[in-house]
């Protein structure tokens, strides 16, 4: 945070995802946007530094709203390139049980810098592994989101159901429920931050209905409840899940989700694709948000979220990259590129348009988080930005700067602000040994892998 006044003045383009005029650009004060500038306009009270935004569309910082950290350790990993959601599970459920504080703190940095080089400002994470030695997952990666300086929702994942059971997780990669919830209570108690501008917070996030048990299920809303937290998990993702659902709970996803208290606007579920009319009605009276995957739904074979009908029905629509076994990537911006080409699939030019998209990528998501405080660029708005500069050979000719983002393909930004500290500048962050980081987690990498 600065004290300072800055004018980031006369950008080349800027979108606010609020329809406000920013055209003249904004002036940030002690971490917040406190003045918008019509075209024309200069700030109202000398400032002490300008930034010359003229080369760049300015966004609000992008907000991710599903990802597994962890799984940057397991990209492209050949025996599972071209399995579907269950058997990619199976196989590499084996693999994650090896992670180990080390490895974990390597993949969480790695996937925090990828987004944050993308224009992400806020990230959740859906952690569910806790092997022996990995109890303190949730506090390891805390420290690496401090390190970046980026805001976080870091959503205490969990698995009870293991393969005794009827659950799909081997036994050894399952939690009593008793710990799970000490755990999570703990969690909320040490970092949940509340209100304006919070850097870390926490939600509760039992893993799949195949992984989990009712109980657990009911026993995190109640917590959640209680502490005023988030919920997350993953829901109608693939049809093998809905098939799980039917057979074991005799129910559809959308109706068991209900049957265990989490058709709400706490809730907020990764994928939720294969829904019906109903469903979708439901889920949008309830107000119950949806992160759209459109790269790991596309891996996956998944199927594609019905975002136009869920917004049309009432429910909130964000963006996430979801884990990196699953997408590879962890790019932000080029995830809005993927939704866009995906949902024209489904739903044709005229009605997915890249302000739509990038609706998504920023106040969608922040919605989806229960935040009002990010993914906008207004006055009293905490001043996280993305600043994309439009000078290379993949931009030369277009016409548009905002389309041109996901049109022409960018893929890093060149500056990002959070919480009005310059965290990105020249497309380099600020303080990270980039190299150095390579050389760790590739070797974390490999060492996971061969046992
Ligand atoms: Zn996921």
């Amino acid at each position: 945070m600065t004290a300072s006044r800055i004018w980031i003045k006369h950008p080349l383009a800027i979108f606010t995802a609020n329809d406000q005029d920013a055209s003249g650009g904004l002036v940030t004060e002690n971490g917040t946007i406190v003045e918008l500038l019509a075209a024309g306009q200069s700030p109202s009270t000398p400032v002490d530094s300008t930034f010359d935004a003229r080369e760049h569309v300015i966004l609000p910082g992008l907000i991710n709203t599903h990802h597994h950290f962890y799984q940057t350790l397991t990209r492209a990993w050949a025996p599972v390139v071209n399995q579907p959601l269950f058997p990619w599970l199976k196989t590499l459920y084996p693999v994650w049980a090896r992670l180990t504080p080390d490895r974990l703190a390597l993949a969480s940095k790695v996937a925090l810098a990828e987004l944050l080089l993308s224009g992400c400002t806020t990230a959740a994470d859906h952690h569910y592994l806790f092997p022996g030695g990995l109890e303190n997952a949730i506090d390891v990666q805390v420290d690496a989101v401090r390190e970046l300086g980026m805001r976080a929702m870091l959503t205490r994942g969990s698995m009870s159901l293991g393969e005794a059971d009827g659950g799909l997780p081997p036994q050894h990669t399952v939690q009593a429920a008793e710990e799970i919830l000490a755990d999570s209570e703990r969690l909320i108690g040490r970092y949940h931050e509340r209100g304006a501008g919070a850097q870390i917070q926490i939600a509760l996030a039992p893993c799949s209905p195949f992984s989990v048990t009712p109980e657990i299920m009911r026993a995190s809303a109640a917590l959640a409840e209680h502490h005023d937290v988030r919920l997350h998990t993953h829901l109608a993702e693939t049809l093998d899940e809905e098939a799980f659902c039917r057979q074991r709970f005799g129910l559809r996803t959308v109706d068991y989700l209900d049957s265990v208290g989490w058709l709400s606007e706490r809730t907020w579920l990764a994928h939720g694709i294969h829904f019906n009319d109903d469903e979708i009605e439901r889920l949008g009276a309830a107000g119950t948000g949806i992160c759209h995957c459109p790269s790991s739904n596309m891996r996956l074979a998944s199927g594609i979220c019905p975002t136009v009908a869920l917004e049309a029905a009432g429910a909130p629509v964000g963006l996430g990259v979801d884990g990196s076994a699953s997408n590879d990537a962890s790019n932000l911006i080029l995830e809005a590129r993927q939704a866009l080409y995906i949902q024209r699939l489904r739903y044709g030019a005229e009605q997915i348009t890249p302000e739509r998209v990038l609706g998504w990528t920023t106040r969608g998501s922040a919605h989806l988080l229960g935040r009002d405080d990010v993914g906008e660029l207004a006055v009293g708005k905490q001043a996280d930005l993305a600043l994309f500069k439009l000078d290379e050979l993949r931009f030369s000719g277009s016409h548009d700067p905002v389309s041109a983002l996901l049109l022409c393909g960018a893929d890093r930004a060149d500056r990002v602000m959070v919480g009005g500290r310059w965290r990105v500048i020249d497309g380099q962050v600020e303080g990270l040994d980039i190299a150095g980081l390579i050389a760790d987690h590739s070797q974390a990498a490999r060492e996971l892998i061969a046992g």
